[in-house]
């Protein structure tokens, strides 16, 4: 049973390893528990199209559909009471219409994602959303470098600051991330590019 007055649009970011993932299935977790039609979505990366587990890093686990697009989301999101979208960063911004017309509908959509790239730079639809939303949570990280509270994720190639255009893979590169704080925190530069490439 769907009451209108239970639409609500949430929004859970912050960096990488600041618990979204986790945050999403607690609080579907719970409106499983109060016998709510849920599911959760989150974005068809590769060729897959499974059903698999949303899985927190710290190993709390919820199934999850796989969509290609917020139009599959708008599909199949019909006849459920709360909608979970992980990942939101990564769909088109088609998602924040879907997002704001299932709320208008008395859906409660909580959406999770990454506020800001390695770049700093807002994140896809993200920013959109956190706009149109009725409660926002901003979460932080432990800071990978000093242990303070980390906004930002710092991604990291061949152990140095990615550069600002890094926006592909580089093959044979060691790509990682880590949070890190306001301080600790190294923006890459343009010239790395190059210097990447002779490495
Ligand atoms: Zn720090």
């Amino acid at each position: 049973m769907t009451h209108l007055h239970s639409g609500r649009l949430e929004v859970v970011c912050g960096p990488m390893f600041s618990g979204k993932s986790e945050e999403l299935i607690r609080r579907l977790t719970r409106a499983k528990i109060a016998r709510q039609r849920v599911r959760i979505f989150k974005p068809q990366l590769d060729d897959r199209y499974d059903a698999t587990d949303i899985v927190s890093h710290a190993g709390v686990r919820m199934p999850a559909t796989p969509v290609a697009s917020s139009a599959d989301i708008a599909r199949l999101a019909a006849g459920h009471d709360a909608i979970g979208i992980d990942e939101v960063q990564f769909f088109d911004e088609g998602v924040v219409e879907v997002a704001v017309h299932l709320a208008d509908n008395g859906v409660r959509v909580v959406c999770a994602g990454l506020d800001t790239d390695f770049r700093r730079l807002p994140f896809g639809p993200l920013p959109l959303l956190l706009a149109r939303a009725e409660s926002v949570t901003k979460l932080q990280a432990v800071c990978h470098s000093c242990g303070g509270e980390a906004v930002y994720t710092q991604r990291l190639v061949n152990g140095r600051p990615a550069p600002f255009s890094g926006e592909t893979v580089q093959i044979g590169a060691l790509d990682a991330y880590e949070a890190r704080c306001r301080q600790c925190y190294q923006p890459g530069h343009a010239g790395d590019v190059a210097a990447l490439r002779l490495a």
